[in-house]
């Protein structure tokens, strides 16, 4: 049976990996991170409070998602009879709110990676796995990993990461079709994370839940706010999480988190027209790839032998149902060549 090695379980290789093993396949999803869903994340915080028996939850990378493609809102819509995704009406700001993109926007619940987990339910995946080369294996490939073991071979690897680390990932000597992820553009972005005591919070007086101002479009340090625990299936301490601008984050991009965070505090207490009161959390994230500013222009790269795919986001745009549609394809792709499918994909 043909065996496949997925690397990166964010939304992009949980889908092929899902519609891959529907199909009777075996396959193997492989991601140095702790849990699923890449920049489909949420960071939870215990042990906050004067009691220290407080919690926090943040979906500090991937928002909120709308679906465009019928396969997308269908895949939404079952998440959302699993109890894993539901539909968040936030207040908007009156103030220099960019145009809202269309509802419904989907949020994962409990949190963003309620989403990932539920397309990565079932399937085999190692965590805490960092692929660090791919090397050719007879008419297959070996994965080699940062501990020195290694596993293989796979008949056929299909890369889901960012496209610096898929550069990173490729085997030695590939190049066309692969060149071309050199042209593609991900532009990094700075997250603030901060929860208050309930009587100490600022969703009373802000009056928004969300506040998104246009790329580019003024100096201003944020250019999303959001009142995270607005969002259905949110516990804990009232949570907020903050983004800052494209030309901030890289100018800013490699200062320490401690520095950054009350910088964006600072800005999160502006946008509500008050001192941001003294959190009872406060960190910052740094996305060093969080979105597609010049994308591949096509669903996703392969050799000519069909057994090497890289795809992600990055090859159609910068939002979750990219990732969703790219890792479709290639699923689609792989199938094809095993007989598995009644049409050519699209590319
Ligand atoms: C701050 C921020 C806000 C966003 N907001 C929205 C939004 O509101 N709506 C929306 O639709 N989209 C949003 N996006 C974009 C969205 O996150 C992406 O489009 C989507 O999550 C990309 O999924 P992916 O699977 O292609 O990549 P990722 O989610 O990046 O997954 C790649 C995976 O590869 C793993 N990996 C990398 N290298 C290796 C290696 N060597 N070995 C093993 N594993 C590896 C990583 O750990 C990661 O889990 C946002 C992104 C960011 C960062």
């Amino acid at each position: 049976m043909t065996t496949i090695a997925i690397i990166g379980a964010g939304v992009t290789g949980l889908t092929c990996a899902r519609r891959l093993a529907e199909a009777g396949l075996r396959v193997t999803v492989f991601d140095k991170g702790r849990g699923l869903g890449g920049r489909l994340a949420t960071r939870r915080v215990s042990g906050l409070g004067r009691s220290g028996a407080q919690v926090a939850a943040f979906d500090h990378g991937v928002q909120y998602v709308t679906a465009r493609g019928a396969d997308f809102t269908s895949s939404l819509e079952r998440r959302a009879a699993l109890q894993a995704a539901a539909v968040w009406r936030p207040r908007l700001s009156q103030s220099r709110v960019e145009t809202p993109d269309p509802a419904p926007w989907h949020v994962g619940t409990p949190g963003m990676s309620g989403l990932a987990k539920s397309w990565g339910a079932d399937l085999s995946i190692a965590l805490k796995t960092r692929v660090e080369r791919i090397e050719p294996d007879g008419s297959g490939w070996r994965l080699q990993f940062d501990d020195g073991s290694a596993q293989g071979p796979y008949d056929t690897v299909v890369v889901s990461t960012p496209p610096s680390q898929a550069l990173d990932l490729l085997p030695k000597g590939a190049r066309e079709p692969f060149s071309a992820i050199q042209d593609v553009r991900v532009a990094p972005c700075w997250a603030g994370l901060f929860a208050f005591d309930p009587q100490n919070g600022l969703a009373a007086t802000a009056g928004f839940d969300c506040w998104r101002l246009e790329e580019g479009g003024s100096d201003d340090v944020l250019v999303w706010a959001a009142h995270n625990t607005s969002k259905p299936g949110r516990v804990g301490l009232e949570a907020w999480v903050v983004h800052a601008g494209i030309a901030w984050s890289v100018a800013h991009l490699e200062e320490s988190p401690e520095m950054v965070a009350p910088v964006l505090l600072e800005g999160l207490g502006a946008l509500t027209g008050y001192a941001a009161p003294k959190p009872a959390y406060q960190a910052a994230h740094r996305w060093r790839y969080a979105r597609t500013i010049e994308p591949l222009g096509k669903p996703f790269l392969s050799d000519r032998a069909g057994s090497f795919y890289v795809g992600g986001d990055w090859c159609l745009g910068a939002r979750v149902e990219c990732g969703f549609d790219s890792g479709a394809a290639i699923a689609h792709a792989i199938l094809w060549d095993a007989g598995l499918a009644d049409r050519r994909a699209a590319g």
